[in-house]
């Protein structure tokens, strides 16, 4: 076999689907259809080993490449009939990039290179079609000279639009031999002009000029920032196809598309997917062209004709062999596909990108259809990508005043102001404003600004122009070619349905739909059934820790139980004194001088926290509910000085002198490291007793009222010291004991910490004596750990993310070398001294899949995450115990 170079065509190939690190993912895939039998134009791949060995040795290529690629250019023109060069019938090539991970439109292609003035000549005559050749000609010059010679496409479409004009045509199909003819010469002047010298005729210079160019692509900025971006290191290399032509330019029979096996966006099983009559790749994806649906109910409302009609035996024969493609890859496939004079051709196939919702449905749909097993359809599911689905769509009863319609290019709805730029999105974003992107078309550069913005709307392109695909990609909702809505970004402003709107005023989108409503509007929750509801049911049958929900509202606690929560692992009881009444009763009792005061603050406080955990406890019915006593030091509760000050003293019938003597005698330098959790608790015992009180008062109720037995979990914050927590256990006990004789019934209920402090993992065997569970707080945790604020780190963690000293924000997904050891080692000795000790994670952390992950790993028994990550957290901590499986 040869060194660098793979060939594939005739039923045969050098390389398989399995090569993609070698042949690209291109490469790899063409030479698996080619094997399959598929109607593949011949053609051979150069692979990513001369990419490395070309940046490796000073941009050269290696020695024997020129030979074999001439061998197999020979075996080419065996295979096709066809001479490379200036025969009767011209072989023309395309030169493709590929790497091992689809980069779209990161990197160059060339199309129909060997034409010169000569060989045009031939392919008129061999294909007695002349104003096809000439416009390929045109098109291989306008695309070498902007891939391989660098000039700006402006310089042509300057020309064309010239010749247009004079001619009096409007479509660039209007356009006869002599029309092209002359653009063609107007295209050769002007490079002559801009190079000083002669566009290329030899078809072997072509050739290695744009086999150079496609290398070079590799470390183009675009590309560099994709890789950047999506992580793909710069050693993978990009491999080189160069494939025979098929032409989609030859006329009415004649088409170029993309076709989905199934509906990216919604995931039925349609093929799905565009096409343009009489056109050559890149017309689809550049926009110029509004491209025609493949099916008619993709056609709905519009006057294209889809394929399914235009041409019906193609369509059929599409239809089949992406049945065959998706069958083998058992996966969903994207297809690039030319038909020249009726003839069907394959160009490409990948793993097709899609939505969340539609990731859901095919993974299901395959599963259920035996193509793959139910752990595969649930690896194959992002978690993070959940979230996207149990965010509002747009209430169905309320008025929508349409204002401009286009495709439903990704679904979902979203509401913000009107934005033309991504640099306007972004600083949108910064302030904390929510925004709607709307561009003619996006391109690469404008990443930053999809993610800045709530949504995007184009006015041009289709569902598979690159704002769709990056949109679904991103799980934003997306209307594409919007052609009726006219934007002039200089005076900032749109022009739609009659109405002008200025950049600022709101607009929402509807994705699913592809309109353009005015104003912003009421949303409702999504409904979690169907799919999602049977991709939940595998998750739980395979899982082996439970999920749980940080919540201390019953808005919360209804919404994590919709979702699915087996309890709830952090109820922030100071959470619950936001409110106004409540913020009063508390600040008497940080303002009381006297004991009687301090005891009637109390005692309101203890009926208004009876009643917020007895709530709780009836929407949780005998499920866990872990109850972390007050955290937060006491000053935080004071009212500002000033204004704020006064009408609180007037409020508490107190001077408001003795408020600024409080809060100057609780002023602390780091409150972070200051009077909260377990030592606020040491300082005012009362103040905890009050709590546990009622949490026990409304254990007895509730169990009462619902029949069902709630055992609370007692959950101390802050401590370091092991006698910290025997001090508050000791005084919890005395309570239970008394609210037992009260009642004249017994209580069960459980007291332990969070670890939250280094010591505390240290001390972790002795402090487990007086704790029956451990929380992991992995918040302050990280803080104490790192010895960093969370509040202020943002800025220089940034700094380190982006100069490479570290790979992940730790305060977004634990850093198991140090945290995680922590988290280890405290497992490890608490089980120690308790081997039924309780264990789980209540940080932000706990609804992260790669901190899910870590603590499989660890095997805590739980997780809890905010509401809306519940159903992430199942399915992460589904893939965790499919891959710890793996491992063993
Ligand atoms: P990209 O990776 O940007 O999609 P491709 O290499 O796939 O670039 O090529 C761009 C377009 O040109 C695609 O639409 C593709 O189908 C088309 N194309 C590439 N090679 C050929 C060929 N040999 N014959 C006809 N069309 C081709
Ligand atoms: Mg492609
Ligand atoms: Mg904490």
């Amino acid at each position: 076999m040869t060194n660098w170079v793979y060939t594939f065509g005739g039923g045969k190939a050098d390389g398989t689907a399995r090569d993609r690190d070698r042949l690209g993912g291109k490469g790899a895939n063409l030479a698996e259809m080619a094997r399959l039998g598929l109607p593949v134009p011949p053609g051979f791949t150069i692979a990513t080993d001369a990419c490395r060995h070309f940046y490796a040795n000073g941009r050269t290529l290696p020695d024997n490449l020129q030979r074999e690629v001439q061998e197999a250019l020979g075996a080419l023109e065996r295979l096709t009939g066809k001479t490379f060069g200036d025969g009767d019938d011209p072989l023309l090539v395309s030169v493709r990039s590929g790497s091992r991970e689809s980069m779209p439109g990161m990197l160059d292609t060339v199309l129909n290179l060997g034409l010169n003035d000569k060989s045009v000549e031939a392919l008129a005559r061999a294909s007695g079609n002349p104003a096809f050749a000439y416009d390929s000609y045109r098109r291989f010059i306008q695309m070498y000279a902007s891939v391989v010679l660098g000039l700006d496409h402006s310089l042509f479409e300057e020309i064309i639009d010239r010749v247009k004009e004079e001619s009096g045509a409007t479509r660039d199909g209007d356009l006869k031999v002599d029309h092209w003819r002359g653009v063609i010469d107007g295209y050769k002047i002007a490079i002559a002009e801009e190079l000083d010298e002669q566009f290329p005729q030899d078809p072997g210079e072509q050739l290695w000029g744009a086999i150079q160019a496609v290398l070079k692509s590799w470390m183009n900025p675009r590309a560099v920032t994709f890789r950047t971006l999506h992580n793909i290191p710069e050693g993978w290399g990009t491999a080189v196809t160069v494939q025979s032509m098929v032409f989609g330019n030859m006329g009415e029979g004649s088409a170029t598309g993309v076709a989905f096996t199934r509906d990216p966006a919604t995931g039925e099983d349609n093929l799905y997917g565009e096409f343009l009559p009489n056109a050559q790749g890149e017309d689809v994806v550049a926009g110029i062209r509004t491209p025609h649906p493949l099916t008619k109910p993709q056609a709905h409302g519009s006057d294209l004709v889809p394929m399914e009609d235009a041409m019906p035996v193609t369509f059929q024969e599409l239809k089949e062999f992406a049945r065959r493609l998706e069958n083998h890859f058992r996966e969903l496939q994207d297809i690039e596909f030319t038909v020249q004079a009726g003839k069907l051709w394959l160009l490409q196939t990948r793993d097709g990108k899609r939505s969340a919702r539609a990731a859901i449905r095919i993974a299901v749909a395959m599963a259920e259809k035996g193509l793959i097993s139910k752990a595969e359809a649930l690896r194959r599911i992002d978690p993070a990508s959940l979230e996207q689905l149990l965010h509002p769509t747009i209430s169905p009863d309320v008025e929508r005043i349409v204002i401009g319609r286009g495709l439903a290019a990704s679904p979902g709805a979203a509401t913000g102001e009107i934005v033309f730029t991504s640099e306007e999105a972004e600083q949108l974003r910064a302030s904390g404003r929510k925004s709607i992107l709307v561009r003619p078309e996006t391109s690469p550069e404008d990443i930053h600004g999809m993610h800045a913005a709530e949504g995007i709307l184009t006015t041009h392109g289709g569902t598979t122009s690159h704002a769709a695909v990056v949109a679904r990609g991103m799980g934003k909702p997306c209307i594409s070619g919007a052609g009726a809505i006219r934007i002039n970004t200089e005076k900032r402003v749109m022009l739609t349905g009659g109405r002008t709107l200025t950049a600022g005023e709101v607009i929402t989108i509807d994705g699913t739909r592809g309109e353009v409503l005015l104003g912003a509007l009421p949303m409702v929750q999504p409904e979690l059934s169907g799919d999602f509801a049977t991709l939940m049911d595998w998750a739980d049958d395979i899982r082996r820790m439970k999920v749980r929900a940080n919540a201390e509202t019953p808005e919360d606690a209804l919404t994590a139980r919709g979702f699915g929560a087996e309890g709830i692992g952090l109820c922030r009881t100071e959470r619950m004194f936001n409110d106004e009444e409540r913020l009063r009763a508390m600040r008497s009792f940080i303002l009381a001088d006297n004991n009687q005061a301090r005891d009637e603050a109390l005692t309101a406080m203890q009926a208004m926290q009876k009643a917020d955990f007895l709530e709780l406890f009836e929407i949780m019915r005998g499920l866990p509910v872990t109850i972390r006593l007050f955290d937060p030091p006491l000053h935080e509760f004071l009212p500002r000085p000033g204004r704020e000050t006064e009408q609180t003293a007037q409020a508490l019938g107190i001077d408001p002198e003795r408020i600024r003597q409080r809060a100057e005698d609780l002023h602390e330098v780091n409150p972070m490291l200051g009077n909260r959790g377990v030592r606020l608790a040491i300082c005012y015992p009362e103040f905890i007793e009050m709590q546990a009180r009622a949490i026990f008062q409304a254990v007895m109720e509730a169990g009462e009222k619902t029949g069902e037995k709630v055992v609370p979990e007692i959950m101390v914050p802050l401590v370091a010291y092991e006698r910290e927590l025997k001090f508050i256990k000791d005084r919890i006990d005395i309570v239970a004991v008394a609210v037992m004789e009260e009642w004249g019934a017994k209580l069960d209920y459980l007291v332990g910490t969070m670890i939250e402090l280094p010591r505390a993992a240290i001390r972790a065997d002795k402090i487990a004596e007086s704790s029956e569970f451990f929380s992991f707080g992995t918040n302050d945790l990280t803080q104490s750990t790192f010895g960093i604020s969370r509040d202020d780190s943002g800025l220089y963690l940034n700094e380190y993310l982006r100069k490479g000293v570290i790979d992940r924000d730790p305060f977004i997904t634990i850093d198991v070398d140090g945290v995680g050891e922590f988290i280890h080692m405290a497992a490890e000795r608490g089980q120690k001294t308790r081997p039924d000790i309780t264990l789980g994670i209540c940080g932000e952390h706990g609804g992260d899949p790669a901190s899910i992950a870590f603590c499989e790993t660890v095997g805590l028994h739980y997780v809890s995450c905010s509401p809306y990550r519940v159903p992430v957290a199942r399915l992460a901590a589904a893939q965790a115990t499919l891959a710890e499986r793996a491992e063993q």
